[in-house]
């Protein structure tokens, strides 16, 4: 069995670790030389969109995916004529655009908040009245870790927004006053089987993923059950296959989607050692048309993410329970670099344990 992956980042690389043992081959295409998963495994120097390195890429493989949500919809729609493509061309292009996607979770019966499409300063002075202020006003394509968005709070704020991101299609979008962020991770065959892992609670800093709490403390097994009907209607009405990860805000008890990633995800890096089957195997799983495996905890996990530097190997290492990753990738600020997982029995150790690594990280 041979799997193609664009982008040969630390997700690609991750997905080759978990499909390695199952004598999963993989290929990869990503435009840089040496990248995370080029490091051990077959990788293709191409642009995404380079026919030849496509066309290279789909030879011999029994199945193509990715690793990331920005894959160009040509290359896409070329790949899934020639071979297998999980997730599709067509949930590719709905988790391409915050405004195809969001209108998908109204249709599911999921909650969002309230939005507005605007392509003109007209429209966004509307949507604005509307909505009222504060509002998240963000490109509805090629957005990430905070990047293509503001918040805005004055009329001075929406054009001076309105500047600096015109020009290309917009969403705005209601203030939630949240109080916390969490995640889902959902697994679905080609068959239509699911299984997802426990709602985990996100901390994020300049827009980046720092810390994941799974499971996420205080979810009863209702907030659990809903969330995961909810997303189970989405996966099926996309004849979804692969691992799909919804990121929801709670407030006063609700969930509210915010938007879906059609991979695998940071907020699931956990899973590795803190879960019976790791999301990286379960996306290849699904993908290659083998069982699903288990989601099930092992005690109380957390995830912290090393950005743009580590501590020492040594002093993480001699943690109890821990694990180091580090991603074959030079320290630059806010990079994403390595993460850390521990696992401990309960949450009162996990907090501590937290504590002492982020004291050590110097956070
Ligand atoms: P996104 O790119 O949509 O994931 O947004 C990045 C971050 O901005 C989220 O993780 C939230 O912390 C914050 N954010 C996004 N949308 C909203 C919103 N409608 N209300 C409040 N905060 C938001």
């Amino acid at each position: 069995m041979k799997v193609g992956i664009i982008g040969a980042g630390q997700l690609g690389r991750m997905m080759a670790l978990a499909g390695i043992p199952l004598d999963i081959q993989f290929r990869f295409l990503d435009p840089v030389p040496d990248s995370p998963a080029g490091q051990f495994c077959e990788q293709i120097v191409a642009p995404y969109d380079d026919i030849d390195g496509l066309t290279r890429l789909a030879e011999g493989c029994d199945v193509i995916t990715y690793e990331f949500e920005n894959v160009p919809a040509k290359a896409a729609a070329f790949l899934q004529l020639r071979t297998r493509l999980f997730p599709s061309a067509n949930a590719l292009e709905v988790a391409q655009d915050r405004l195809s996607e969001k209108t998908l979770f109204v249709q599911q019966g999921m909650e969002v908040a309230p939005f507005r499409r605007v392509d003109t300063l007209k429209d966004l002075e509307s949507a604005v009245s509307e909505l009222g202020l504060p509002a998240v006003l963000k490109t509805r394509r090629l957005g990430y870790d905070g990047k293509g968005q503001a918040v805005l709070r004055s009329m001075e704020e929406v054009w001076a927004a309105w500047e600096r991101l015109q020009g290309v299609p917009l969403i705005l979008e209601g203030f939630v006053n949240f109080e916390r962020e969490l995640s889902l991770i959902g697994v679905r065959d080609a068959e239509g089987n699911t299984v997802f892992y426990p709602l985990v609670q996100n901390t994020h800093r300049e827009g980046i993923l720092r810390l994941t709490l799974a499971p996420a403390p205080n979810v009863s097994p209702t907030l659990q059950a809903n969330a995961e009907a909810l997303m189970k209607g989405l996966m099926d009405s996309l004849e979804y296959v692969g691992v799909l990860t919804v990121e929801l805000f709670e407030a006063r008890g609700r969930l509210l989607a915010n938007e879906m990633a059609p991979r695998v995800h940071n907020s699931g890096h956990w899973t590795i050692e803190g879960a019976e089957t790791s999301q990286f195997e379960n996306h290849l799983r699904a993908i290659c048309g083998l069982p699903l495996g288990g989601t099930a905890t092992r005690g109380s996990v957390a995830m912290l993410n090393l950005i743009g530097d580590t501590p020492a190997r040594s002093d993480v290492m001699t943690f109890p329970e821990t694990h180091l990753h580090l991603y074959g990738k030079a320290p630059r600020p806010g990079r994403k670099i390595g993460h850390i997982t521990l696992l401990a029995a309960n949450e009162a150790e996990r907090a501590e344990r937290v504590g002492r690594l982020e004291r050590l990280m110097g956070v």
